[in-house]
């Protein structure tokens, strides 16, 4: 029997976890990654030139984020480890990848492929979220953990979720002025959610100090607040923000804006995998198990790619589906281990669950959106194309809406506004969220430069031509 050729797409906590089992087992996976370091979202990793102590980077999950970047440097030798290479189709088999180190492209083949391809987060669209200033939650933290840098000098941070007050926290201690944190999510609803808070009590606990954090240092946190309006004349000015009855604007010169995360399963669905909607977490994710397991044979799925559960939660499920990985090939697998990782896997899922209770996504707002604002900022889609489209061609899903409307037809391929346009149309049309459903993944799932296939292209017809002199 010839030697498995096993792939894993994603260097995050799941990735990492996936790639240790299977190493510790004798094999030697590929690992690919678009970044240029190990470590995924939460564990991100500076460049050389930025390196700064582990707790002035992560804080509270400086233990975590070491411990999963010792675990690569050890396994490091017994992998073919692919930076800076994004994975942009799958089909037959193969994997096609642009290398950004080489400016090439290439294919490579896989019997056993584990997706751990992790999350993006959510901007929902608001009058003004076009405007310079106005960054994605994600982009915000990114800036700071990667380049030292804060997105503006005074901050607003809009959304829901854990991740808002997360932000907010490292910008008030990098010396950010946090004008306020505007949560969509209610006081009533956090309370109604919270025992589920005992699933994982650590975690909730430092969620609980963030907040206690933005008392102390006197930050405004509006609970159930909507915002109205970003606006200024060059870049972001001022924020309006509605909180039942009452209306509030905040001076700033940045916005970061985040609700939740969703899932990247445009290389799932290219390899086949159906794909479900979890109306709790507004997300589709990819089938699977407990195990990680797929439809697919040989194609595994872990991490927040599979469903947002954090980050412990995708270590453990990145561990899991590994395991299922040599159980498939025939390995000896230690039962006990995969039992324990699957109870601890679902205690997260039901931390999970609290969480989205808590901080429920408020896509009813978008139906109230005014005409002129823009849904898909690639193809400079508003609210009343959207509109126009829903009663002249009756799309009965997004991607009629696309076909119709193009809608997710620009270079993102949808990744940022599928579900945002799955949801307007659904509350525009009546036709349930499930059935609106999500854009189809289409090679490249993210921009490759033509320039590089040309160039692999007529290196490969020289070499042919040679061969054949
Ligand atoms: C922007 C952002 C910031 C976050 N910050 C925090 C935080 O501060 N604290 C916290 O607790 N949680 C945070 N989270 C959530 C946390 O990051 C996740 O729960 C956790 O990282 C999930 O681990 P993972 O391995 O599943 O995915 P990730 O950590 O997201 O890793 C996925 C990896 O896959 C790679 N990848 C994806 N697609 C491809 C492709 N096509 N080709 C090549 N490589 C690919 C990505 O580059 C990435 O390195 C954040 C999430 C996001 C999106």
């Amino acid at each position: 029997m010839s030697a498995p050729q096993v792939i894993i797409v994603g260097a995050g906590p799941a990735g990492v976890r996936a790639a240790e089992v299977l190493v510790d087992a004798g094999l030697r996976p590929v690992l690919i990654d678009e970044a240029e370091r190990c470590g995924g979202q939460i564990y991100r990793q500076p460049p050389e030139a930025r390196r700064r102590p582990y707790e002035k980077l992560y804080g509270s999950e400086a233990a975590a984020a070491r411990a999963l970047h010792q675990s690569f440097d050890r396994i490091r030798p017994g992998l073919d480890y692919r930076p800076k290479t994004l994975a942009w189709d799958i089909a037959g088999g193969w994997v096609s990848i642009h290398d950004r180190t080489e400016a090439a492209v290439g294919r490579l083949p896989y019997s056993h492929l584990i997706l751990a391809t992790g999350a993006t987060d959510r901007p929902l669209p608001v009058k003004g979220w076009t405007l310079p200033g106005v960054f994605t939650l994600g982009a915000a933290q990114i800036s700071l953990k990667a380049q030292d840098c804060l997105v503006g000098k005074r901050v607003c941070f809009v959304g829901t979720g854990p991740l808002l007050y997360l932000a907010a926290v490292q910008y008030a201690r990098a010396g950010a002025k946090v004008v306020a944190v505007v949560d969509s999510g209610s006081f009533a609803a956090q309370v109604k959610y919270s025992p589920g808070l005992r699933h994982a009590m650590g975690t909730a606990l430092r969620g609980i100090g963030f907040v206690a954090e933005l008392h102390a240092r006197r930050i405004p946190v509006l609970k159930g607040a909507l915002p109205v309006e970003i606006s200024g004349t060059e870049g972001v000015e001022r924020v309006t923000v509605r909180q039942g009855a009452k209306q509030k604007t905040f001076a700033c010169d940045a916005v970061a804006l985040g609700y939740g995360l969703r899932s990247e399963t445009q290389l799932a669905d290219l390899a086949g995998i159906p794909r479900s909607f979890n109306a709790a977490q507004q997300n589709w994710a990819p089938q699977s198990g407990l195990d990680g397991r797929t439809p697919v044979a040989g194609v595994y799925v872990a991490g927040d790619g599979a469903g947002i559960q954090g980050a412990h939660a995708a270590e453990l499920r990145g561990t899991r589906a590994a395991l299922a990985l040599l159980e498939d090939l025939g390995k000896p697998v230690d039962a006990g281990r995969a039992k324990v990782l699957e109870g601890e896997i679902c205690r997260w899922a039901r931390f999970r669950a609290a969480m989205d209770g808590m901080f429920p996504i408020p896509v009813e707002a978008l139906k109230s959106l005014a005409d002129d604002v823009v849904i898909c900022r690639c193809e400079r889609i508003t609210m009343a194309d959207i509109r126009r489209v829903a009663t002249l061609a009756k799309p009965e899903d997004v991607n009629r809406l696309k076909a119709f409307g193009r809608t997710g037809m620009g270079r993102c391929q949808g990744r940022y506004c599928g579900d945002t346009a799955q949801a307007i149309l659904s509350s525009l049309t009546g036709i349930p969220q499930e059935q609106a459903g999500i854009h189809r993944a289409q090679a490249p799932i993210k921009p490759v430069p033509i320039g590089d296939f040309i160039r692999v292209a007529s290196q490969t017809e020289a070499i042919a031509e040679e061969a054949a002199q």
